[in-house]
């Protein structure tokens, strides 16, 4: 397949790359260097199934040749990252979903959008299927991510209704591995390069809300299934299957062109996040709470039926491995960065 992969150059972007080219395909990555970064894809530089091309997904697409399938994981995902960048994340989201889904449609490609479990808020059901619609304050400094990925599932969903485009939805839980930034921001990034310098690991509140944090190899294998499963029907017939007026009310979720969920349904709270960083990293770090930031999801832990009995899927790498592999990337990066 050539796949064009939007945000190709960040922590998700560039390691499903790696993987797409190693499995044979052809990839086109864009990237704006906004949160994405260089030295995430120099390895991949001159490969003969890779290209790269620096751009905003906002602006006018155009992408020369055949595309199979578009990827669009072009957005600022970490809460730090998005407070700054809020504009530019709503954009990204709404008009960068637009453009890549109006190329797509041009190229008679495949669509996968990169979701989120933010699109659940802060959930009053725990563990969230993908039924589950969500608990979000537009307004809150979160609502600019939250709400432009709620958007850019609606618009796939028109474009899947009304134009017949074969689409998948990803909902992407808590994700971590190599390549994510020193200053990321994230919990699992911020809690090791903390202890790795010795400074104070920073828990905001009383670090009781939970999370479900899932190895990028795993991800990437979830995304990837998705991407590839078969829908098995034509554009025609998808069209006419799926038509924007006569879709029948109340239909259940469970088709690979409705939202699934992927993540690792093993839960913790904060504080057993950073108990966990301490005791692999072997450091002595102190705690120090910070104040909890605004509209900070209490839980999340995904329900990953579906991922299991459309994609026959699940995670298989223990935390304890995948903080492993991590703490190994953060202790190179930190000596680098010297
Ligand atoms: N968090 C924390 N200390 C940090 C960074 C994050 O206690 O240095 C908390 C944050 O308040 C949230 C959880 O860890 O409850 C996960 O935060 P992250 O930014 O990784 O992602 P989120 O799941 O909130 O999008």
């Amino acid at each position: 397949m050539r796949v064009l992969i939007t945000g190709g150059a960040g922590f998700l972007g560039s390691h499903l790359c790696d993987y797409l080219v190693g499995q044979g395909h052809q990839i086109v990555c864009m990237d704006n260097f906004v949160t994405g970064r260089p030295e995430n894809i120099a390895h991949l530089m001159g490969h003969e199934r890779f290209s790269f091309v620096k751009y905003n997904v906002c602006d006018y697409l155009h992408v020369d040749g055949r595309l199979d399938a578009v990827m669009h994981f072009a957005s600022p995902a970490s809460p730090r990252d998005y407070l700054e960048l809020p504009i530019a994340t709503l954009k990204v989201g709404a008009l960068g979903t637009h453009k890549a889904l109006g190329l797509a449609k041009a190229k008679d490609a495949r669509f996968l959008l990169a979701s989120t479990s933010e699109v659940y808020g802060d959930p009053l059901v725990n563990p969230q299927p993908e039924s589950y619609w969500g608990n979000v304050n537009p307004i809150s400094p979160r609502g600019v991510y939250d709400e432009a990925k709620r958007f850019a599932e609606a618009m796939t969903m028109a474009y899947h209704r009304y134009h017949g485009l074969d689409t998948r939805i990803v909902r992407i839980f808590n994700t971590f591995g190599p390549r994510m930034r020193i200053n990321d921001g994230r919990v699992v990034s911020n809690f090791i390069v903390q202890a790795l310098q010795g400074k104070p690991l920073t828990v905001y509140g009383d670090g009781s809300q939970t999370r479900s944090f899932c190895y990028v190899d795993d991800l990437v294998q979830g995304i990837v299934a998705l991407l590839m499963a078969d829908s098995g029907t034509s554009v025609a017939e998808r069209t006419e299957r799926s038509g924007f007026h006569q879709e029948p009310t109340g239909r259940k979720l469970g088709s690979m062109h409705d939202p699934v969920n992927i993540g690792n349904p093993r839960e913790l709270t904060v504080m057993d996040i950073a108990r966990l960083v301490l005791k692999l990293t072997g450091s002595s770090s102190p705690i120090q709470h910070e104040p909890l930031p605004v509209d900070d999801p209490r839980v999340r832990r995904p329900e990953i039926t579906h991922a299991k009995a459309l994609l026959n899927w699940e995670p298989k790498v223990e935390l304890e491995d995948g903080l492993r592999k991590t703490i190994e990337y953060f202790r190179n990066a930190l000596q680098q960065s010297q």
